[in-house]
């Protein structure tokens, strides 16, 4: 089974109601994980390792959840390029 099988099949399983809880309670875990390795200079890369993966597990539910799979894409898509820009900009006026 595919990846994106899987996670159609908890989508099914389980419900989008408690999976879109689950995406909250996972951001909020990776949040805490952030908070401790920059504010308490804590060595917590499995950490950030395990919650970065539970949270795009999640943001992948999400997206199947709110069928914007591919809008979602475009829009990074153009977010990337505007960053890009923004960095071209800022190289710019550093000279
Ligand atoms: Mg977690």
């Amino acid at each position: 089974m595919e990846a994106r099988d899987i996670l159609c099949r908890a989508l099914r399983t389980w419900g989008k109601e408690p999976q879109m809880m689950q995406v909250i309670e996972e951001m909020s875990e990776l949040i805490k994980e952030i908070l401790k390795n920059i504010n308490r200079k804590k060595d917590n890369k499995a950490e950030l390792i395990e919650e970065t993966a539970d949270v795009e597990i999640m943001l992948e539910q999400l997206k199947i959840c709110y069928d914007i799979e591919a809008e979602v894409e475009k829009y990074k898509a153009a977010k990337v390029l505007k960053i890009e820009q923004r960095l071209n900009e800022w190289d710019k006026k550093a000279v």
